[in-house]
């Protein structure tokens, strides 16, 4: 199906949720009036214009409309129902509903998933009624859906929301109930509750339609169909920015893992790495959200990372500097011609840069047209993409004689693809902050490191959708995949789940160098083996029970020579058998030493949603100690296996740290790729690792690794 007409279908789906001509509510209660939570009430007194059908068995009427006693005798086919009745009679409602082929319904009512095996197995049940119908759920569990551009909300809870022209998707009520102060404010919002059948992607793709939505909230728990969420997201954040609060960061899943590549892929880099990849900014807490919603909703525009700072104080000047540095932004230089402007007003010992002081230029003269002149000429230069004003709210702006408001707003909205952000302190700073935000072009920051990221935000979202490039399909030689399907298939036969050096035959299979490894079954064979690889060697203790082997003293390298060998194989022996009593030791593994290579990790961990997840970075024995690596969601092509390179430290190893030659980091950048498909097209590897792979000028060899099978 094509994109767009996927984007209309499942706009056409949700539309009766969000603009229904028609409702029913089952569940409908009596009691009116304050306190009593009744959501036909709610509904009219919000400004529902359409048809309501209240019904309850009991019959009778509420607020002077008929009550049906049942959902089957309601005169005309509802757009949407409505259902807030206790969990046990809602599969039957269902069953009705499907039956008489109502197509939407929202069920409010808690108590599923969201509570005990009963409930879970209740709303497992209703997925069941639903499949290959017609019939679509929001819920259960959930206040249901808000459209302000329509006055109509389905909550029974009370709800003051500010309108602005923003979207939410959330799992909880409270983004809807309280969005004023989670999101300052709501357009459309769709609390998706346990999400039984309607999710995150089909939200999206609504509000992704619904022109009136200029900015996107997410609020999520957890995720279903993760891959269909990376393609909707993606395409959606093109179109406008998608803001997402990720809550309930556990690390459980990591600590169980077998490999390096398990335990560095915690759930929450999972997620903030789908984020980055499809362009949605994960937003660090509520405060930030709001902030970054009125940054977005305010500012169509960035065109570059050069900041002017206008300011009242010295003090105040180097603080915002210092928060455009940690944002990764730049302290705009500023050209001749602004600079000559803002000498020309200065005093004569002043010599005018970025940040500009005012104030002495302002005392010198006249503050109001000092300040308008120079925030107008810093504006104006071109090489100024935003500007951040530090200015004092010291009195009321009804009485302050330096009531900077009118200047700020007629610079802003003279310069609409340049951001306007401001500092502005003093006990007045809510009174400006009103007058300020207005025209809806100017945001008041609370601090300049607030403003600063704000804005590094907005440039990068705007900088990402402008140079985003699609992953293209890879062709790859030399991969023989029933090679591969064979070590999955011997390991299974005997029952094994991990993988030690049987993994090299896997990168084997893809076309990744694996290093020359041979068995020797005890001190004699060893002896014999590495005889004929030639010294120096290493040798590695081969057992079943052992995964991480330098840990229980089961690696000894650049072994030079028998009798070098003999001693070691002795003392390693020794060594793990009181580390790991017990462990089966099936002798060693002889390889050659290679003495000269950088030492990366490049590993995979198969996400239950996502998908295999690649990781890539510093490796070694202080793989996990560092943490100097970067995760990737399969499919990745060269660019992208290139993109991870460039974002670790390793990177600087491999090009020549401090004078060394640079390493092969285009076979690199192959064996990332090659780690992928081999994920890709394997399922059952769960994880896996190469590390170390060795990375020299003259190509890359993989001298360990280890894999976690189904
Ligand atoms: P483990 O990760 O199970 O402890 P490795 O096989 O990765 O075992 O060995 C540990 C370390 O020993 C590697 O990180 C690397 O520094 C070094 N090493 C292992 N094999 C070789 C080899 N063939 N040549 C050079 N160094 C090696
Ligand atoms: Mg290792």
């Amino acid at each position: 199906m094509s994109e767009k007409r996927m984007f209309k279908e499942k706009f056409e789906e949700l539309k009766p949720f969000l603009e229904p001509k028609s409702i029913a509510i089952i569940g409908a209660s009596s009691r009116t009036g304050p306190g009593s939570f009744n959501l036909l009430e709610e509904m009219k007194g919000f400004g529902y214009k359409g048809r309501i059908f209240p019904v309850n068995p009991r019959g009778g009427e509420i607020l002077g409309l008929k009550v049906y006693t049942s959902i089957r005798e309601v005169p005309e086919k509802v757009d949407l129902v409505i259902v807030s009745v206790p969990r046990n009679y809602v599969l039957d409602i269902v069953r009705d509903c499907v039956d008489i082929g109502i197509e939407s319904l929202i069920i409010i009512t808690q108590g599923f998933a969201d509570a005990d095996e009963i409930g879970f197995r209740l709303q497992e049940e209703i997925k069941e009624i639903i499949r290959g119908t017609k019939t679509r759920i929001i819920g259960p569990n959930t206040l249901g859906m808000a459209n302000l551009f329509d006055s109509y909300h389905t909550s029974f809870v009370k709800m003051f929301p500010v309108k602005k022209d923003i979207g939410v998707i959330c799992q909880s009520g409270i983004f809807l109930a309280a969005s004023s102060d989670t999101s300052t404010g709501l357009g459309i919002g769709i609390d998706i509750g346990n999400a039984s059948d309607i999710h995150f992607s089909e939200s999206l793709a609504y509000l992704y339609s619904d022109d009136r939505v200029r900015v996107i909230n997410m609020h999520m728990e957890g995720i279903r169909g993760g891959t269909e969420f990376l393609k909707v997201a993606s395409e959606v954040t093109k179109k406008k920015p998608v803001l997402c609060l990720k809550t309930g960061q556990s690390e459980i899943g990591a600590k169980a893992a077998a490999s390096h590549s398990g335990s560095l892929a915690g759930e929450d880099h999972v997620f903030s790495t789908a984020f980055k990849q499809c362009g949605v900014i994960r937003v660090r807490d509520l405060e930030e959200a709001g902030y970054l919603n009125k940054t977005f909703l305010s500012y169509p525009a960035m065109h570059g990372r050069n900041v002017g700072v206008i300011t009242i104080s010295g003090g105040a000047g180097i603080m915002s500097v210092d928060a455009l540095s940690d944002n990764g932004l730049e302290v705009a230089t500023l050209s001749d011609d602004t600079l000559k402007m803002l000498n020309d007003a200065s005093p004569d010992w002043m010599h005018m840069n970025n940040p500009v002081d005012i104030w002495p230029a302002g005392m010198s003269g006249n503050f109001m047209p000092v300040m308008e002149k120079a925030l107008d000429k810093i504006m104006a230069d071109s090489q100024v993409d935003a500007c951040i004003c530090v200015l004092p709210a010291y009195q009321s702006p009804v009485e302050d004689p330096l009531d900077v408001g009118p200047v700020l707003r007629k610079i802003a909205a003279k310069y609409p693809e340049k951001p306007l952000a401001i500092w502005i302190f003093g006990q007045f700073r809510a009174e400006y902050e009103q007058l300020l935000e207005a025209d809806g072009n100017i945001v008041v920051f609370p601090s300049p490191n607030r403003a600063a990221r704000c804005l590094a935000v907005l440039h990068d979202y705007m900088n990402n959708i402008r140079t985003r490039e699609d992953t293209e399909e890879t062709a790859l030689d030399n991969v023989d995949g029933d090679l591969a399907a064979g070590v999955l298939k011997r390991a299974k036969d005997k029952g094994i789940t991990t993988l030690n050096e049987e993994t090299l035959d896997l990168l084997k299979a893809y076309g990744i160098p694996a290093i020359e490894s041979v068995n020797a079954a005890n001190k004699e064979e060893a002896l014999e083996v590495a005889g004929k690889i030639g010294y120096p060697v290493v040798i590695k203790i081969r057992s079943p029970q052992i995964s991480h082997k330098s840990d229980v003293g089961g690696v000894h390298v650049n072994i030079k020579d028998e009798d070098e060998l003999r001693v070691a194989y002795d003392q390693m022996m020794a060594k793990v058998a009181e580390a790991v009593p017990g462990a089966v030791i099936e002798g060693v593994l002889v390889q050659p030493f290679r003495t000269e290579g950088v030492e990366v990790i490049v590993g995979g961990k198969r996400d239950p949603e996502f998908g295999p997840v690649i990781i890539f970075g510093s490796g070694g024995i202080y793989t996990e100690l560092f943490k100097d690596v970067t995760f990737r969601i399969e499919p990745i092509d060269h660019k992208t296996a290139g993109a991870m390179i460039k974002e670790t430290k390793a990177y600087r190893l491999l090009t020549g740290f401090r004078g060394a030659e640079p390493c092969d980091v285009e076979t690199l950048v192959d064996c990332i790729v090659r780690l992928g498909r081999l994920m890709t097209d394997c399922d059952d590897i769960q994880e896996i690792d190469i590390n170390p792979l060795l990375v020299s000028p003259g190509g890359v060899v993989a001298v360990d690794g280890r894999a976690a099978v189904l």
